[in-house]
């Protein structure tokens, strides 16, 4: 049998301008699979539209560009595709896996349950209505992969999640499901991302096993912190990046995921360091450590 052509994908949430650790996500994605003559695919992650910012979806493609990465095929949207999440919530609740939840964030928190949900609406047999969350139980067995980088990684779902959210009180699908059904629906083979969703993999896995779904592989790029140890994120006010120094931005982004680009090419043109960069990527040199980055 052959192997199948690789088909990789960048899925940002559109929630504000390019940072480095998107744009890490990105680079890591893209060089992963150029450098196996497979396809890139595009998906905006704007399945939670409560954070949606208007024009932030544009802005961020037109970023990309910029930086020069190509992708294959049009663009989809998370929020277009809402009657294919419908569908295979139907197909999870035929399987009887699905049960809604009427703990309001509060009794969450004073159950302790905020971060492992302990099952407390798993018994009472509410009936299905729109304004609950719905949970998908999940089986008391460990499940586990081996990431490309950050190697096995395993979690015992029933003490270390609980049965997790696939559609929010609010009617909205939650990423997870979201995720998997678009990985699944595009053909992706492997999954290389920022390592803040390493502990999301399992639940993905988990839904992809009850789906029936193949399992892409996983590469998981180590996460960008500040001095102090925090997360660099939007939240923390990481700084949107600068679109007049793409080379610059795109040399520094190599050296952060340990490749060593010669330092003339950061002023070489963008095309060169991206040939550069597609023959000489080596996910042996990807660190595993968190990455600090100092802000001014
Ligand atoms: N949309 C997610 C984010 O921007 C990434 C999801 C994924 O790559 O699986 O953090
Ligand atoms: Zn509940």
């Amino acid at each position: 049998m052959t192997k199948p052509t690789y088909r990789g994908r960048f899925a940002p949430s559109p929630t504000g301008e390019l940072h480095l650790g998107t744009l890490l996500a990105a680079v890591g994605s893209y060089l992963q699979a150029r450098s196996q003559h497979g396809k890139w695919l595009m998906r905006i992650e704007d399945v939670d539209t409560t954070r949606r910012v208007e024009g932030s979806s544009d802005a961020l493609l037109r970023a990309l560009e910029s930086f020069g990465f190509e992708w294959d095929g049009a663009e989809v949207y998370q929020s277009q595709r809402t009657e294919l999440y419908e569908a295979v919530l139907a197909t999870l609740t035929n399987k009887e896996l699905i049960y809604p939840c009427t703990c309001s964030r509060k009794q969450l928190a004073d159950q302790g349950e905020a971060q492992v949900y302990a099952g407390h609406c798993r018994h009472r047999q509410l009936p299905l209505r729109e304004e609950h969350a719905l949970r998908i139980r999940v089986a008391n067995q460990s499940v586990g992969f081996d990431d490309l980088v950050m190697g096995l990684y395993q979690q015992q779902l029933a003490s270390e999640c609980g049965d997790f959210v696939i559609k929010r009180r609010d009617g909205l699908y939650a990423y997870q499901l979201a995720v998997v059904v678009d990985d699944a629906e595009q053909g992706i083979t492997e999954v290389v991302r920022g390592t803040d969703l390493l502990d999301s993999t399992p639940r993905q896995i988990y839904l992809q096993q009850q789906l029936s779904y193949a399992q892409p592989g996983y590469l998981h790029l180590p996460l960008l912190i500040d001095e102090h140890g925090h997360k660099l994120g939007k939240s923390t006010g990481a700084a949107a990046l600068d679109l007049t120094h793409p080379v610059q931005h795109l040399h520094s982004s190599l050296e952060l995921l340990g490749q060593q680009p010669p330092g003339e090419l950061a002023r070489d043109s963008l095309s060169q360091l991206w040939q550069w960069a597609i023959n000489h990527w080596d996910i042996d040199c990807i660190p595993k450590q968190s990455l600090v980055i100092r802000q001014h």
